[in-house]
């Protein structure tokens, strides 16, 4: 199937694809192998998708390089030499370009193209995108590669605009260096992004203040260079290594405990707690396999955590502040940091407790607390994104019948598998609502959705006008079983982004499905295998 050219800006392909992160690379290189034409369109003007986006200091993945990778491709996997055990930004960046370029993906790459509407004509079977670049393509299938995390929430704080310093996103960081030698600066916000951030700008302004409205768990990173031994053992087993964490949980190679933290002492139990803090990251939530099931069992790690805060923080008053009451351990995406406690024993950083002192306003010259003002030369707003259905909400989709996405998820989104939505036939999501996602490593998740998509429509491709579309019935099977797995676990407990509760108005919902990136895996094979069971072929 050969893309026509339609007239100046309108072209026909098999397939238009929306983001060129992880997700949009892979489907264009697996569906252009499959014989297929795609256009890619991307609102940046580079590759690379949260790498691309999320430039501020101390941005760094928190799954092992090695794993936070793609596996799809032996070449790739044997040229690209991972330096760190956690690679910053700029090296992720660095590989996403290289894959880019090796795999020759930028030809069929609009770049400045944010895409703003996507439109299936009942009649003509075919999806008409439209992109800010004044293109338009007509296709057959449409994938939203537009990313969990990838729209930036900017807080409609009073007197936001009024403000006369610089002011930056985490998520939309500027190309140019920002400089914070002898400034004041204050970070709103101490989820993620701000826990990587914070020890950054505080190691250069003269000044920072951080304004925290929750606190959040982290656990150390003890980040160091990969030793030759680690990355000699990666390359002699990755497969097996690979197929491992392709069939566990979170497509991760964590040591996911089989016992209950009830099975032993408190001293075996505090044991496997400390253990797990020297090995650092998020493997630490793993430690006994009931810590997302039963409170109390929870709460263990909880007090291990709180202690360790209470620790690292010289200050027992700033302790207090930092340490999380509201949610239990991991049920808000754990935090992985580098000196992010102990940056509040250094004393040019202040720490704001909202909680106390709410935040009133932001004025020409700062942060308004009541009647007092923080002085500041510049702000960073550490706070998140409007997940997973965000960017997907941002553009102007509809479906048959004139049906937008936006009046179909008023009440909350809803898809089969997180892959299709019933209504809006040949339209594909990538990490959507009701998948694995974001609760896993994004990299492994994003492959079998890639390759799920990919094998589906292969199948298809013979057959020009035939249409596929997730079945009613079968899609509101699917969200009720991803709510009621999340209703057995303690996830819904957390005000968080998985549950949308960081956004104002939107509804609250358990956005991903928490049954396992294998489990998950295994069950979309077997309904494709079942000659695409929940789904209509017509
Ligand atoms: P993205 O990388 O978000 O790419 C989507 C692309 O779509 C973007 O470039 C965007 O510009 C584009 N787009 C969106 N809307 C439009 C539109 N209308 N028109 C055109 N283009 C559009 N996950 C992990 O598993 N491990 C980690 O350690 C990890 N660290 C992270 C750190 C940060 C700071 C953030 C924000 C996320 C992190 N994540 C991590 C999640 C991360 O988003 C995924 O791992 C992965 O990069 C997602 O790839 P993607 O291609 O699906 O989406
Ligand atoms: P986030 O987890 O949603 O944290 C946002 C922070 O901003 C929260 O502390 C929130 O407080 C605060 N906030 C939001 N609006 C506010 C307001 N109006 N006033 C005061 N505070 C406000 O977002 P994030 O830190 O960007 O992380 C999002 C996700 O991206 C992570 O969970 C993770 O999946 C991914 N990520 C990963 C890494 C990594 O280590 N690899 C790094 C960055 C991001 P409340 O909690 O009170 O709402």
């Amino acid at each position: 199937m050969n893309a026509q050219t339609h007239h100046d800006q309108t072209s026909i392909y098999d397939v238009v694809i929306v983001g060129a992160g992880f997700a949009g690379l892979y489907l264009i290189h697996l569906l252009r192998s499959r014989g297929l034409t795609v256009r890619c369109f991307e609102a940046g003007d580079g590759v690379g998708g949260t790498w691309y986006w999320n430039r501020y200091p101390g941005a760094r993945c928190d799954v092992e390089s090695q794993e936070y990778s793609f596996s799809f491709n032996k070449e790739l996997e044997r040229e690209w030499r991972w330096t760190e055990r956690y690679s910053d930004q700029t090296q992720i960046l660095g590989y996403l370009n290289f894959v880019a370029d090796r795999l020759e993906l930028r030809r069929d790459i609009a770049l400045s193209a944010r895409v703003q509407s996507a439109i299936f004509d009942d009649i003509r079977k075919r999806w008409t995108v439209q992109a800010s670049n004044g293109e338009t393509a007509i296709a057959r299938f449409c994938i939203m590669a537009t990313g969990c995390l990838s729209a930036a929430q900017l807080p409609n704080i009073k007197g936001r605009d009024s403000f006369k310093g610089e002011l930056y996103h985490t998520g939309q960081w500027p190309h140019h260096d920002v400089d914070f030698e002898g400034k004041h600066v204050g970070v709103i916000g101490t989820g993620s992004s701000g826990i990587q951030v914070i020890p950054q700008i505080a190691q250069r302004a003269k000044h920072l203040t951080v304004f925290q409205r929750t606190p959040n768990f982290s656990i150390p990173a003890w980040n160091k260079p990969l030793s030759p031994e680690k990355i000699a053992d990666w390359n002699m087993n990755r497969d097996d290594y690979r197929a491992i964490a392709k069939k566990s949980r979170s497509g991760i190679l964590y040591e996911y405990a089989t016992r209950s933290v009830f099975d032993v002492n408190e001293d075996e139990r505090l044991k496997e707690y400390e253990a797990r803090w020297l090995r650092g990251g998020a493997n630490f939530v793993h430690a006994f396999n009931d810590l997302f099931l039963d409170e109390k069992a929870n709460e263990t790690a909880a007090a291990f955590v709180k202690e360790k805060i209470r620790s690292r923080v010289k200050d027992p008053q700033i302790a207090k502040i930092l340490t999380p009451n509201d949610h239990p351990i991991g049920t808000k995406r754990i935090c992985v940091d580098t000196d992010y406690y102990e940056t509040y024993n250094r004393k040019n950083v202040t720490l704001v407790d909202l909680r106390k002192e709410p935040m009133t306003g932001i004025s020409p010259e700062g942060i308004a607390l009541g009647d007092r003002i923080i002085p500041l030369d510049m702000i960073v707003f550490a706070t998140g994104f409007d997940a997973v259905t965000g960017a997907l909400l941002r553009i102007d989709i509809r479906g048959q019948n004139g049906l937008t996405l936006k009046e179909t998820w008023q009440e909350g989104p809803k898809s089969y598998l997180g892959l299709a939505v019933a209504g809006f036939p040949n339209l594909f999501i990538v990490t959507g609502p009701g998948s694995p996602s974001i609760t896993t490593n994004v990299v492994m998740a994003i492959e079998q959705h890639v390759e799920w998509i990919g094998r589906c429509v292969t199948d298809l491709k013979s057959k020009p006008d035939v249409m596929i579309e997730a079945r009613s019935d079968a899609q509101e099977n699917w969200v009720q079983h991803v709510r009621d797995v999340a209703a057995g676990t303690l996830f819904p407990k957390a005000k968080s982004w998985y549950m949308g509760a960081n956004i104002p108005g939107k509804p609250q919902v358990f956005l991903p499905y928490i049954g396992g990136l294998g489990n998950y895996t295994r069950l979309c094979d077997e309904i494709a295998t079942d000659n695409y069971r929940g789904f209509l072929i017509y």
